[in-house]
């Protein structure tokens, strides 16, 4: 397993003067090896179409790859004897995050999802710097830790290291109110737990929205306690007084201390939250399923300040993570119709933003939307291809939960049974049931059954279907949800 802690540091004035040198150091060495890529890239690319025939062409360098630059690194030394007081490999941590930077805009990651164009960092921006190499344990001393090249540092252990953990790597990272530590750590001998199959009792499905943080398929709700909104005020404040100091002044340097404070402190909070909500929901021992959200696309609208200020991506991060940990999943559906259809037969009942119940005319289910699209989500995470009519015995305030009938979906492939010619065909049928107690089976996508079943049904009086008769049909091949 591996986790991170991260700790205070109580740096010396010598100290923390170093650590902003090398911080600078750093920045500077990024910004050069990010530029050297850019000239790199610039100076051997030209369009097709837009070469001429015969042109001059000077002599070929060599790509400034990883290893290039690395070798290139004595240089800098060479030239600026400064780098010599940094440890080597954090300096080749910095290549390998312009590496990075520039695998991830030309290439995407593992997804093949692309990042935007890696920016030259400006003065301050540089906030971290790494140390690679595996730390002993004799190096941690009480609350001393010895690091490369500055000695012991001073952190304040506000809990203890894991027993059986190795140090894998430590960084140095510099926030508003001063530096941490953070210390990635492995214990190999502690198992990963496989998590089991979800079904429908060992599973919640959980809708996240604007008016309510969370809505669990209980109908448990969590708010959002919008931090940042109620920090605006004074933040406002701040950022003005801010505004007001002159450029390059030690009252300025002072007011953007304090700016960046208070954001920091929304932050926190924020995370606070999500470290507690994640752990409500998982303390249950089951499953989480989710909507897989476009945030991107919803913050660029105008709910931006409300969707950043709820912080879904963060939340969802440290329930996947949290989730794993516990030996569960972090199921993500997709949420197409999630909040359309009906929890209880299926149907889709069209619905704005701003209607707030949902109201079956079909099947006369009534229920809070975000409760509706919770119990969608749960099913979809489950493996329902259409949502699964459900018997709800218990009885909630105010809300009635009838199931009244079942779906019948039926998916005719090249056979056209109707002969209407129609290639392919789909159609769902409520077939009313005499017996509220009916049960249900998983779907099973099997274009002859789905034919049989149909021919089936089409045999049948209209009216009601006897659960004996549904049954003795279906047998093994159910195609009933
Ligand atoms: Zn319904």
């Amino acid at each position: 397993m591996r986790t991170a802690y991260q700790y205070r540091l109580r740096l010396t004035r010598q100290q923390q003067a170093t650590i902003d040198c090398w911080l600078e150091l750093c920045r500077r060495q990024y910004n050069y090896r990010l530029a050297e890529r850019f000239s790199w890239y610039e100076q051997n690319r030209c369009d097709v179409n837009a070469c001429s025939l015969v042109c001059h062409l000077s002599e070929l360098k060599d790509r400034p790859d990883f290893y290039w630059q690395k070798r290139d690194l004595v240089n800098s030394k060479k030239l600026f004897p400064e780098y010599k007081d940094l440890p080597s490999h954090t300096l080749q941590d910095v290549i390998a995050r312009v590496e990075k930077a520039f695998d991830r805009w030309l290439r995407g990651d593992s997804n093949g999802k692309r990042s935007g164009k890696p920016r030259f960092k400006g003065q301050g921006r540089f906030r971290s710097i790494a140390f690679p190499d595996p730390l002993k344990l004799e190096h941690i001393n009480g609350r001393f830790i010895q690091l490369p090249k500055i000695g012991k540092l001073k952190m304040i252990l506000h809990r203890p290291l894991p027993d059986g953990f190795k140090i894998k790597t430590a960084a140095i990272v510099k926030k508003a109110d001063g530096y941490y530590i953070t210390l990635s750590l492995q214990d190999a001998t502690v198992p990963v737990l496989a998590p089991d199959t979800p079904e429908l009792d060992n599973t919640i499905g959980i809708d996240m929205g604007l008016k309510s943080f969370l809505f669990t398929d209980a109908g448990e709700e969590i708010e959002i306690p919008q931090h940042y909104r109620k920090a605006e005020k004074r933040l406002k404040r701040l950022q003005r007084s801010q505004s007001r100091k002159k450029k390059g002044s030690n009252r300025r340097k002072k007011a953007i201390k304090r700016v960046s404070k208070a954001h920091m402190l929304v932050s926190n909070q924020r995370k606070d939250f999500h470290y507690k909500s994640a752990k409500k929901l998982l303390s249950q021992g089951k499953h989480v399923a989710h909507e897989k959200l476009n945030i991107k696309g919803i913050a660029r609208t105008r709910l931006a300040k409300s969707t950043h200020d709820a912080g879904w991506g963060q939340f969802l991060q440290i329930l996947s993570i949290k989730a794993e940990r516990a030996g569960l999943l972090a199921i993500a559906v997709n949420p197409n119709g999630t909040s359309q259809n009906c929890s209880g037969c299926g149907a889709k009942v069209p619905k704005e933003l701003k209607d707030r119940t949902h109201a079956c005319p079909k099947c006369g289910l009534t229920l809070d939307r975000d409760y509706n699209a919770a119990i969608n989500i749960k099913y979809l995470a489950v493996g329902h291809s259409v949502n699964k009519a459900q018997v709800t015995s218990d009885a909630i305030a105010g809300v009635t939960l009838v199931a009244r009938s079942v779906c019948l979906s039926i998916r005719v492939g090249s056979m056209s049974l109707l002969g209407d010619g129609r290639s392919s065909w789909r159609s769902r049928w409520r077939i009313p049931i005499a017996d509220r107690k009916c049960w249900w089976r998983r779907s099973t996508h099997k274009r002859a059954d789905a034919a049989s079943c149909l021919y089936w049904w089409l045999q049948q009086p209209r009216g009601f279907v006897s659960r004996d008769s549904l049954s003795s049909f279906c047998g093994s091949s159910a195609y009933i949800h």
